[in-house]
């Protein structure tokens, strides 16, 4: 069964009285431990699509599955529960809260979602911060790092829940090639270190040449 699964999927957003089709009848399905990028220009799709599989929005028509459950009919507490279940998210500006230490930046789901007892927290987060190496840097805060030192840090809080799934909406946008580049292959290492599937965006065609599997969306639909 696959991961993602999506049926005639499409999401229009009204203003006023001017209506835009964000995505037109997609139909798509995703593989565990895959590693997914949907690229296209700026206004494409993109982020609405991530948001769709994210659990972060529901379609105006269609029918989205994601590890084997209906997530489009769900309601707002469901649907917020099914995602500290299931997914993780990084985001293009990282969003690490600046007073705590990248430490305390990955435990802090592990409390807030998971309600691990601190015993069982420590392990399980010096194990990530090794996973993205970046054990050495624990006890630093947000600014005293570099912005891929920051993203490492965001991808090893995504994962610490251990989610199936982790979505990035166009996670390296705020930084440079090099960086950007040793991002997404971290991202890759977790992928087959730990199988979980990541789902990204990009309009970044140096980034794109490193996912394994690349949708392309043309003003809403699938190219
Ligand atoms: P991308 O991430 O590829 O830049 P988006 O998914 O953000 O594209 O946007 C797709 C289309 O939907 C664009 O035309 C955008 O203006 C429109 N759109 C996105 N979000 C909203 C919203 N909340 N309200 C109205 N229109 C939106
Ligand atoms: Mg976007």
């Amino acid at each position: 069964m696959a991961l993602v699964q999506i049926e005639n999927v499409s999401k229009i957003y009204q203003t006023g009285d001017v209506e835009v089709a964000a995505l037109s009848d997609i139909n798509l399905s995703i593989e565990k431990s895959s590693f997914v990028s949907f690229v296209g220009p700026s206004g494409s799709g993109k982020t609405t699509m991530l948001n769709m599989i994210g659990c972060l929005d529901m379609p105006t028509t269609g029918k989205i599955l994601v590890d084997g459950k209906q997530v489009d009919t769900l309601n707002r507490q469901k649907k917020a529960a099914f995602r500290g279940d299931v997914i993780g998210f990084i985001f293009q500006s990282f969003n690490l809260f600046p007073v705590l230490t990248a430490y305390e930046n990955i435990e802090y789901p592990l409390v807030m979602i998971k309600n691990k007892p601190a015993r069982q927290r420590k392990e399980i987060i010096l194990n990530v911060l090794d996973s993205v190496g970046m054990l050495s840097q624990k006890d630093k805060f947000p600014d005293q790092l570099s912005g891929g030192q920051k993203q490492r840090v965001a991808v090893a809080r995504a994962l610490v829940t251990q989610p199936k799934l982790v979505m990035a909406d166009e996670p390296t946008a705020n930084l440079d090639k090099e960086s950007s580049i040793n991002v997404i292959r971290l991202m890759r290492d977790m992928k087959d270190k730990f199988g979980t599937t990541f789902i990204f965006s990009t309009h970044d065609p140096r980034i794109m040449e490193e996912a394994e599997i690349t949708h392309t969306l043309v003003d809403g639909k699938l190219a």
